[in-house]
Parts: C-alpha cells; sequence; structure tokens
C-alpha cells in the first residue's frame, strides 16, 4: 500500500491508500474531490473506498463529488456520525476491520474532538515495520485536537488508546498545525530537550515548505504535552497532580493561546 499526502484547503492533508497491483485506491478525509480526482487520474487508479474520521467540512467535503465520479465506492465513517457525513454507507464502532486489498485497519473509536470521531490504524504486515494511523483532528504533531462536542475525560481516554499504539507508528494528522503547536508546547514545556530539537526541525522544514506530517509515535510521547498528562513536568506546569485535570487545564491554556 502506497501513502500518498495530497495539501487541500489552507492547512489539510487528504491521503490518498494506492494499490498498486490492483489500481484501487482509498482516500482519507477528502476534504475537497479536485485534487484526488487529479491525483487518481495521474495514478490511473480507481477509487474504491472513502475512509472518514468525522463529519467536519474540511473532511468530508470532496464526498460526494468523489461518488459521482465512482459511485461504487463505499464511504466509511463512525456509527454515531449518521446522518452527518455525506454519502455514508458504513458505521464503524471501535474494533471493526476495514479490509482495503491486503491490508487491513481496525477502527479505533476517539471521541472527544467530536462525539463521533475514528481513527484508522494499519498494522504492520512484516514484522518490524512500522504501522499506520489516521488519527484525523485527534492527534496532531505536537498537539490534539479542540474539545468541541466532548470532554476532558474522553479525549484522554481517546489519545491513551493512541498512545498505546508501537511506538514506530506512523502518525498521519489532518492538518499541517506541527509549527504554532511546537511554539505553544515550548512555552509550557520548554526544558524538554527532545521538543527543543523537533522545534528547530520542523522550522527548518517549513522554511523550506515540506510537510511535518507523518510524524511518529515514539516522538510525539517525548515532545507533545497532550500526550503527557500523566507526566511530572506537565503537571507541575499546570499546577496540579491530576492527569485530566492537567489535560484539561493545558487544552483550556492552547484555546486561549
Ligand atoms: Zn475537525
Ligand atoms: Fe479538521
Amino acid at each position: 500500500m502506497q501513502i500518498h499526502r495530497l495539501p487541500a484547503l489552507s492547512d489539510n492533508y487528504i491521503f490518498l491508500l494506492y494499490f498498486p497491483n490492483t489500481g484501487e485506491a482509498a482516500v482519507v478525509d477528502p476534504a475537497e474531490a479536485e485534487p484526488v480526482l487529479n491525483y487518481l487520474a495521474t495514478l490511473g487508479a480507481r477509487l474504491i473506498s472513502i475512509l472518514n474520521t468525522h463529519h467536519h467540512r474540511d473532511h468530508v467535503g470532496g464526498n460526494l463529488a468523489l461518488l459521482q465520479r465512482f459511485p461504487d465506492a463505499i464511504v466509511y465513517g463512525g456509527a454515531r456520525d449518521e446522518g452527518r457525513i455525506p454519502g455514508q454507507q458504513k458505521f464503524l464502532s471501535e474494533g471493526d476491520r476495514v479490509v482495503l486489498g491486503d491490508r487491513e485497519a481496525q477502527v479505533i473509536f476517539v471521541p472527544g474532538h467530536t462525539q463521533a470521531h475514528i481513527a484508522y490504524y494499519f498494522p504492520p504486515t512484516i514484522p518490524n515495520d512500522a504501522g499506520d494511523l489516521f488519527c484525523g483532528d485527534t492527534l496532531f504533531s505536537g498537539g490534539c485536537g479542540r474539545l468541541l462536542e466532548g470532554t476532558p475525560t474522553q479525549m484522554v481516554q481517546s489519545l491513551n488508546k493512541l498512545r498505546s499504539l508501537p511506538d514506530s507508528t506512523n502518525v498521519w494528522c489532518a492538518h499541517e498545525y506541527t509549527l504554532k503547536n511546537l511554539q505553544f508546547a515550548l512555552s509550557v514545556d520548554s526544558d524538554n530537550l527532545a521538543l527543543q530539537s523537533r522545534y528547530q526541525q520542523v522550522l527548518n522544514q517549513r522554511q523550506l515548505r515540506q510537510a511535518t506530517v507523518p510524524s511518529r509515535l515514539e516522538i510525539e510521547k517525548q515532545i507533545n504535552p497532550f500526550l503527557r498528562w500523566d507526566d511530572p513536568a506537565i503537571q507541575s506546569a499546570m499546577n496540579t497532580q491530576d492527569p485530566i485535570q492537567a489535560f484539561a487545564r493545558l487544552r483550556g491554556k492552547k484555546d486561549m493561546w
């Protein structure tokens, strides 16, 4: 399975999953149809599946136009997004599987940003290889999604599921928010050496207009304050030893930042 990253709108990424052996492709969170249609044409690929993580316009905006061109494509989304995702035919819950070519995605229910948000995790097919996580607006490099429909407790539970995946996992976030996220992270965790060096790296990448996605889970666990509600450094910066409260205060601070 090849993964192609297509920039869309102002700072979204659409991910095209391409199976060269069969000429089939799937798309994750098509913010808009045009870049996907153009890329499919370049590859000579046929779209068979649309995988949505949640109902926001910048993740499903291309669904109907893609269905017009590929009427047989199947639209997947979270069970609780029924009625909110255009063209949705499959309603997925925690532990469901989506078979695509020779790969299989595991569905992880990750409410918090929205009540219905799901993530798609493709475990490695070869031992010691890296898996791929498509996490929508739940986990960003250096940050996490805003709690528009969920509570801090829900989001911590959701992020804890993602944090428990193998360290080598590639983290395919739906937005290029990394630089701003790391600037905020440094404001609460300035002594973190791993964070400082990742910031320098990202600063250079962005000056060259390079994408910072995918990240790796191992890196996120070191630098992302929103994965470290149980880390004494974050708890002391947030003036609490309660993990949920540390996370809630951190999220609140970022909302105001
Ligand atoms: Zn969203
Ligand atoms: Fe989004």
